[in-house]
């Protein structure tokens, strides 16, 4: 039994017919950042292991169970697949001085590697576009970025994708409430369920999120984190409101919407649809002021935002969008001797002009070329014999639908290899 080779479980090839979904995506994306000011920034898909393990935190789904990690066999040094963007941003912002002068806005996008279990929206190796800006404290650089997500869905032309908005305060904020918290459960024990009594003490705000009916009188009356902000930190969240506003941009307030780690802070946002089922969130972002100095840099703040491009490009292909200029304008067609050393250089000169060209090769007749012709989408073919070559002609057929009006499809004629560029040209220009 012959055996092939297959590609590793949740790592998935991207064949022609979708890839230039995912190409036009990008391009979309390029153009998008573009007119924000952002600037690309390309990173290494491996990095030290203990860069994750101090960026993202030990006791995060991520570092505990998703990371494909390694040891490098030649020289023993822990490795991983990066599992997401802003640590490699910003180990590089640090290890190449870059907001030493002035802040920076930045975006990268590429692979990451997780090891989740796959399904529809959830992969082993996905791809993310980030967005990072450092060195900015204000709200207006968090308003900026969601404001950024508004607009690409637009460009994208993509509705219903539905922004979901909280503050995390800041890191001493946060603990007086998880006090507080620990505190009020604690005191109505007697009626918190099993789950709830195992995340008193390591995560009571797990218990918030229980569905247990007989527990939501009692997490109804819990202190709520919005009570202990401070007035900077609630200028700040009121702030990037007045801008959502400003613009016009509906959004929900979901206390719900939480990070882990000591070094987010202030706003967390996330785009979320109805329409990819479980795998519903497209982009995720937020504010982490702490990080930088985490990562042994001096303290600077940031924030940023990492979109799903498999499920971006999905939300795309059910939207009905169709990527521009997929066809091909010429298929040239040729036999013969003297056909077939003219065929190349006709070829070469009409790209010169701009015009995109799919060469016949593998020999054959007529007949069978020009059914490789209309099989392959081109406007129009240009056809070459002996006798074209022989008078220093080519014969112009049109396809389909590119012709200059009364044009029929199927229609031909002869034309100067030195005019059959122009010819083509006029045609659009005319259509
Ligand atoms: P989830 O709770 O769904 O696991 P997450 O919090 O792990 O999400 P982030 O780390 O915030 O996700 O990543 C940002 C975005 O990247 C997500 O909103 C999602 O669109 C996309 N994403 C994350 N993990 C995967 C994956 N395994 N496959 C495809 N897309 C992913
Ligand atoms: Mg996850």
């Amino acid at each position: 039994m012959s055996q092939y080779i297959q590609s590793v479980r949740g790592m998935n090839d991207i064949l022609p017919g979708e890839a230039e979904f995912w190409e036009l995506f990008e391009e979309t994306v390029r153009s998008w950042l573009k007119s924000y000011g952002y600037r690309p920034i390309r990173l290494p898909v491996v990095e030290p292991t203990p860069l994750f393990t101090r960026a993202i935190g030990e006791v995060t789904d991520i570092v505990e169970k998703e990371m494909y990690s390694f040891v490098d066999s030649l020289n023993g040094e822990p490795l991983t697949l990066r599992p997401e963007g802003t640590a490699g941003c910003v180990r590089a912002v640090i290890q190449h001085n870059l907001i030493a002068q002035q802040p920076q806005r930045l975006y990268y996008m590429g692979q990451m590697f997780r090891h989740e279990r796959p399904q529809k929206g959830r992969y082993r190796q996905f791809h993310q576009v980030g967005v990072e800006s450092l060195g900015f404290s204000g709200p207006d650089i968090d308003a900026e970025q969601i404001l950024m997500g508004a607009r690409l869905w637009d460009d994208l032309g993509l509705q219903g994708i539905k922004l979901q908005l909280n503050t995390l305060g800041q890191p001493g904020e946060r603990a007086r409430h998880r006090g507080d918290l620990i505190a009020y459960f604690a005191a109505g024990a007697d009626a918190l369920d099993e789950d709830a009594k195992r995340r008193l003490h390591s995560n009571p705000l797990r218990i918030l999120d229980s569905k247990n009916p007989a527990m939501q009188d009692l997490i109804a009356g819990a202190p709520k984190l919005i009570d202990y902000l401070g007035e900077t930190s609630l200028a700040h969240f009121g702030g990037v409101q007045q801008v959502l506003r400003d613009a016009g941009l509906p959004y929900e307030i979901n206390p719900r919407l939480v990070r882990g780690l000591d070094y987010y802070n202030l706003t967390v946002f996330e785009w979320v649809t109805d329409r990819l089922g479980a795998q519903g969130t497209v982009c995720a972002g937020g504010r982490y002021d702490g990080l930088v100095q985490q990562l042994g840099g001096k303290p600077a703040p940031a924030c940023g935002f990492a979109m799903g491009v498999e499920r971006l490009v999905a939300l795309v292909r059910d939207a009905g969008g169709e990527p521009a200029a997929s066809g091909i304008d010429v298929y040239l067609v040729h036999q013969g001797e003297a056909a077939s050393r003219l065929a190349p250089r006709v070829a070469e000169g009409l790209r010169d002009r701009g015009i995109d060209v799919l060469f016949h090769c593998g020999g054959g007749g007529f007949k069978s070329q020009m059914k490789k012709a209309d099989a392959s989408g081109a406007t129009f073919a240009v056809i070459i014999g002996d006798d074209e070559a022989k008078a220093g002609e080519v014969t112009l057929k049109y396809l389909r639908g590119g012709g200059r009006q009364g044009m029929q499809d199927g229609t031909q004629k002869r034309v100067g290899v030195d005019k059959i560029a122009d010819e083509i040209l006029m045609d659009w220009e005319e259509a």
